[in-house]
C-alpha cells in the first residue's frame, strides 16, 4: 500500500497567466505527474502529440466521449478539451501525485465528480495574472496567436478571471520563481495532511 494517496493539483487560470508552465516544471522536477489533455485544436509550432496534447480529430475526441473515457470534457476557445480518466484515475490510487492544467469549465464538472478517490485529492488553485495589462502584454508576447486569437483570449480570460473565487487558493502571479515557490509550497503542505497518510506510520 502507498504511504499516502495522491493529490490531484488541479490548475487554472488565463491563458497567459503562466500556469502551464508551473505545471510543467512541477512534472519536470519529478514532483507530480502532469496529466496530458486531449484536444481537437491543432498543434501549435514546437507541441508535441503525447507530451503537450493528445492531438485528436473531432470523430476521435467523440468516439472517447462515447466510450466514457474522459474525467470531463469541454469546450475551450471553439476546440473540444478533456482529461482522460487514465492519464489521473491509477496514479492517484498508486498514491503518486497528478496536476492538471485545466479550464474553470472543467474544475466544475472534476468538483462535482462522485469518485471518492477523485474528492479526496482535489486541491484546485486559480493563477491570476497581477494586471489587466500585465495579461494583455503576456499573451501579445508569446507570438504564437494572431490578433483575432489574442482579441479572443482577452476577452475568455476576463470572463475565466470572474470564477477565482470558486476555487481554494488563489496564486496572484508575480515573478517566474516566486510563483514556482509558492506553487511547490501547496503541493508540499498538502503531502502532510492527515487524512492522507495511512495509519500504519503512527508510533
Ligand atoms: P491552450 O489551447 O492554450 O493549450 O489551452 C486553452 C485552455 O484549455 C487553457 O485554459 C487550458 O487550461 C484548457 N485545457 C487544457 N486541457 C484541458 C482539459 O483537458 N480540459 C479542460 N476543460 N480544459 C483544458
Amino acid at each position: 500500500m502507498p504511504e499516502r494517496t495522491g493529490i490531484l493539483l488541479l490548475v487554472s487560470g488565463p491563458s497567459g497567466s503562466g500556469k502551464t508552465t508551473l505545471c510543467r516544471r512541477l512534472a519536470d522536477e519529478g514532483e507530480a505527474r502532469y496529466s496530458t489533455s486531449c484536444t481537437t485544436r491543432p498543434c501549435r509550432p514546437g507541441e508535441r502529440d503525447g507530451h503537450d496534447y493528445h492531438f485528436l480529430s473531432r470523430e476521435e475526441f467523440e468516439k472517447k466521449i462515447a466510450a466514457d473515457e474522459f474525467l470531463e470534457h469541454a469546450t475551450v476557445h471553439c476546440n473540444s478539451y478533456g482529461t482522460l480518466k487514465s492519464e489521473v484515475s491509477g496514479h492517484l490510487a498508486m498514491g503518486r501525485d497528478v496536476v492538471m492544467d485545466i479550464d474553470v469549465q472543467g474544475a466544475s464538472l472534476v468538483r462535482e465528480c462522485q469518485d471518492a478517490c477523485i474528492r479526496r485529492a482535489l486541491v484546485d488553485l486559480f493563477v491570476m495574472p497581477p494586471s489587466e495589462g500585465e495579461l494583455r502584454a503576456r499573451l501579445t508576447a508569446r507570438n504564437t496567436d494572431d490578433e483575432q486569437t489574442i482579441a479572443l483570449r482577452m476577452k475568455n480570460a476576463l470572463e475565466e478571471m470572474s470564477h477565482w473565487s470558486t476555487y481554494q487558493y488563489r496564486l496572484l502571479s508575480a515573478t517566474r520563481e516566486e510563483d514556482y515557490t509558492r506553487f511547490k509550497s501547496l503541493l508540499m503542505a498538502e503531502r502532510l495532511r492527515v487524512s492522507r497518510i495511512h495509519d500504519e506510520h503512527t508510533p
